[in-house]
């Protein structure tokens, strides 16, 4: 019955790639020249950024040298993309172009990359967007990447346990210190959910790290309020030469 269902429902709206609008097949999400197009993170990456990293795995944690540098506030971290060609369009149209349906797919290859760093207990918890700009955009897309993940994985998700409390400007062209700066007191635990975080470990999630100062001022707030861990998973990751 449901599979007739879906069938009619496929037939009445065809699934069509994410990056071009292509029809496709199955609702896997990509035709076969963007997924060629889309870079997946693959092999040996960052254990904290998840930035790939050229060599093998020898066992021993990885990091790459501006982890080492300027360590961060969370344990591990994974991306699924890297942010370049139809990965960065994708993710300018989820959070741009009012394409919420971008989320699904996405949620599961971000799910495929952060299998390694799960933990029992887990709860998905993701950047918050000030309100302003909820109302703008009417949709956080961290938020919907955190439910499509936590559906993949099986775990807890609290789309509102963290809370952006002032507005804040952009942080594009900003050194760390101005970052950290334009961020502190920025964010808190949502007061009716704090109770939830205590003792458990967070899967922080939200589209794209490039310095990763959102994700360490939310790590900070998780850990501060009594996180046993946090760990960051993003959909995409801007490479290093970027
Ligand atoms: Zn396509
Ligand atoms: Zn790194």
């Amino acid at each position: 019955m449901l599979a007739r269902i879906q069938t009619a429902v496929s037939l009445l709206y065809p699934a069509r790639c994410l990056g071009c609008g292509a029809l496709v097949e199955s609702d896997f999400g990509l035709c076969g020249s963007c997924w060629r197009e889309t870079s997946f993170v693959g092999g040996t990456v960052c254990e904290s950024c998840g930035v790939a990293l050229p060599g093998a795995h020898d066992g021993h944690r990885l990091e790459c040298d501006d982890c080492m540098d300027h360590p961060h506030p969370w344990s591990h971290g994974r991306a699924a993309l890297v942010y370049e060609g139809r990965a960065r369009q994708m993710i300018l149209a989820l959070k741009h172009g009012d394409r919420p349906e971008i989320a699904r797919p996405a949620g599961r290859w971000m799910a495929h990359a952060a299998r390694a760093i799960l933990r029992p207990g887990m709860i998905a918890v993701p950047v918050p967007l000030h309100w302003s700009r909820f109302v703008k955009r009417r949709y956080n897309q961290s938020a919907l990447l955190a439910q499509s993940v936590a559906r993949e994985l099986e775990i807890d998700v609290v789309p509102d346990m963290l809370q952006r409390i002032k507005r804040t400007p952009m942080l594009e062209g900003k050194s760390p210190a101005q970052r950290f700066e334009t961020l502190a007191n920025a964010i808190r635990v949502h007061p009716n959910r704090a109770a939830q975080l205590p003792g458990r470990p967070v899967l922080l999630v939200d589209d794209v790290m490039t310095t990763g100062a959102t994700l360490g001022a939310c790590a900070r707030v998780c850990m501060a309020n009594g996180a046993e861990d946090v760990r960051v998973l993003t959909l995409a990751r801007v490479a290093k030469d970027a």
